[in-house]
This record gives structure tokens, sequence and C-alpha cells, in this order.
């Protein structure tokens, strides 16, 4: 099969439900959505320690193959067993493109691949332009999403990128179709993978990664002294929710630099963002417009932030954090809210 457009694809397979991740699917709805256009097969690529029976959700997404590579050590695989799994075969069948998920996985396994095949990784990829279909050009969010980056790959080899799941479309292929499964025993030799996956710890809400949380509790300047601060944090433990920030209070050494979010901060898009003592900057709301439901709380009845707003309420929170953190809890007691 070497040299024709053949597409990789890694969709990435939740272990405890046994099935192809959800997000995956934007991943094969995109590799056949690229081997319409220029004409090529796609490949489905798992990595597992057992066989899988994924023909359902292959045959739906309209792929042509899948390999299923398997080994012990690929049980939760880490890109280093990842890497070395799929290393020969990659040598063997050159395929044109390999896109995987810009996951914990992907991010490892697209850069170390690429050094191992002496070729170029895109990371982050949102867009894989095929006009014209032999010179495709990457496109990835750079400087907090204000601008894209176009990539063109200059030198023949295969082209990996990491997607960014979000942003893909989830299609099932018009025509659903046979394809063949080969298993590939990989064989990884015992030692030769330095990196073990030894369990999951929950995470901390409060710490999750705010590009990534579904509820944020920001606290702005007006949030930031001493005896309000903790309020704040009791309030987003309550609410299961991360903490985010401004950049005052970042550059006041309150909350680390990697909870800011806006133009120099990240982009957020979590289903309800609560703004506690946040003005209201442009520099600042640009990161929040793609969040779901807004409620701000500021002193100030003028703050620009209640226009970004669904709901607001004027008050000094030293006065109404006491009594939200008061109902919630209570509510969550009598189970009026989980
Ligand atoms: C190039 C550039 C890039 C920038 N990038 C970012 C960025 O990525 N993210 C970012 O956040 N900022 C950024 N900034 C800074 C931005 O312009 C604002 O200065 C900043 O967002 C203001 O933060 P704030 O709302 O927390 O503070 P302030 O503007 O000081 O607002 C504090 C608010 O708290 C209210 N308040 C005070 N005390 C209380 C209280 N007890 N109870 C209730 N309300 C109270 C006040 O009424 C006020 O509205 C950038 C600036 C520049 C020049």
């Amino acid at each position: 099969m070497a040299g024709t457009r053949e597409i990789w694809v890694l969709p990435e397979i939740d272990e405890t439900a046994g099935e192809v991740h959800k997000l995956s699917l934007g991943l094969l709805t995109e590799a056949r959505r690229i081997a319409g256009k220029v004409g090529g097969s796609v490949t489905a690529v798992v990595l597992t320690d057992r066989t899988p029976d994924h023909a359902d959700v292959f045959g739906r997404y309209g792929v042509d193959n899948a390999y299923v590579f398997r080994d012990p050590l690929l049980k939760h695989p880490s890109p280093e067993a990842a890497a070395a799994a799929l290393l020969p075969r990659l040598r063997q069948d050159r395929p044109w493109l390999f896109i995987m998920g810009h996951t914990a996985l992907g991010r490892g396994l697209a850069p170390r691949l690429a050094g191992m095949l002496d070729t170029g990784a895109v990371s982050s990829c949102v867009k894989i332009d095929l006009s014209p279909p032999d010179s495709p050009k990457f496109y990835r969010p750079i400087y907090g999403d204000q601008l894209y980056q176009e990539v063109v790959f200059q030198r023949s080899g295969t082209m990996l990128a990491t997607m960014d799941p979000r942003v893909l479309n989830i299609a099932p292929a018009t025509r659903t179709g046979q394809f063949k499964t080969l298993v590939i025993e990989a064989k990884l030799p015992e030692g030769s993978v330095r990196t073990r996956h030894t369990g999951f710890l929950a995470a901390d809400r409060r710490e999750v990664d705010v590009s990534e949380a579904d509820t944020i509790v920001a606290a702005g300047a007006g949030a930031a002294a001493d005896d309000i601060l903790p309020l704040v944090e009791e309030l987003a433990a309550l609410l299961e929710g991360a903490i985010g920030t401004t950049r005052p209070v970042v550059d006041g050494g309150k909350i680390p630099r990697e909870r800011l979010i806006g133009q120099t901060g990240k982009v957020v898009s979590p289903d309800f963002y609560l703004a506690l003592g946040i003005s209201g900057a442009t520099h600042h709301v640009g990161g929040i417009q793609e969040s779901g439901r807004i409620v701000a709380i500021n002193r100030d009845p003028h703050a620009p932030i209640f226009q970004s707003a669904d709901a607001g309420i004027t008050a000094d929170l030293r006065d109404v954090l006491p009594l939200l953190i008061d109902r919630i809890r209570r509510a969550k007691e009598n189970g009026e809210i989980l």
C-alpha cells in the first residue's frame, strides 16, 4: 500500500465502557471526509490488550481497514508504548496522513513518531484544507486563539497531526461497509517501555484545566482580597467548578497564571461561568464568549461585565457570598440540587 493516500486514524477506546470514545467519532468522520476528497482509504488503528469488537462503529463511519495492535502494555497505552507498537507498521505502510486526537496520548505520540519517522507533526489542528488535495494546509490556533497558523508539509513522508476533537463534526458515513481487520501482536519486549499506567486519580474539579471545565468560578480583582478568596474557593468546591481569574489577580500572585482567562490567557467554553468581582474588560470578556450561561456579581451596577452576562447581582461579595454558599449547601443537603 506504500505511496497511496492511506489515512490512518487513531480512535481512542474508553477502557471502562470498552467503546470507541465519543470524541473519536469526530476523528473518524474527519478521516472519511479527507479520504473522500483525496480518493484515499481509511485505516482505523486500535491500541489494546485484548480483541475488541468495534465493527459496528467502524462500519458506520466508513472505515476501510482496522489494525488492532495488541499487547498487555497497550492497555491504557503511553505515547512511548504506542510509538513502539506502531513504528514497524508505519514504516512498512507509509500512510499519507495519520490523524489522532489532541489528547494526552496524541499530544505525546505525534511528536515522538515525527522524530522517529523524520517527518513533521502539526499539533492541535482545527481544520485541514484540501484544496489542492496534493498539498493540504493545516490550521492551528495561536496566541490564545486570536490568530490561525497555516502549516504546509514540504517534504514527503507521513504527515502527522493531532486534531482538537471538540471542533470536529460527528457524522456517520453515507455508506456503511465491510472492512478488513488485521490483528497485529505488538510483542513489545518487557523493559522496552519505561512508563507504566498505574491507575487513575479523581481530579479535584477546582484544579481542572479551565479550558476543559464545565463550570468555572472566576475571581477578579474584586474577589481577590484575603477575606473573600477563601469564600470563592468554597463556592467553587460546592459547584464542582474550576477556578478562573483575571490578569490583575495573576499579577498580584494570588492565583497561578494557568488559570488566567482572556486574550493573553485561555479561551474557555464552560456551560456555566460565574464572574465574581470582574469588571468585564474586553481583554477578559474575549475569552468567555463561548460560555453557556454567564452570571456576574459586582458591586458596581455599571460594570461592563453585566452586558455580557445572562444574569447578574449587584452586591458586595462580602455580603452575598456567605448567603450563596449557605443556600447552595442547604439545597445540596435537601437534594434540591445534586
Ligand atoms: C494586552 C493586554 C492583554 C490583556 N489580557 C488579559 C487577559 O487575558 N485576561 C484578563 O483578565 N485581563 C487581561 N488584560 C487586563 C484587562 O485589560 C483588565 O485590566 C482586567 O481584565 C481587569 O481585571 P478585573 O476585572 O479582575 O479587575 P478590575 O478591572 O479592577 O475590576 C474589579 C471589579 O471588581 C468589582 N469589585 C471590587 N470589589 C468588590 C466587592 N467587594 N464585591 C463585588 N465587586 C467588587 C469592581 O466594581 C470592579 O468592577 C490585558 C491587558 C492588556 C493591556
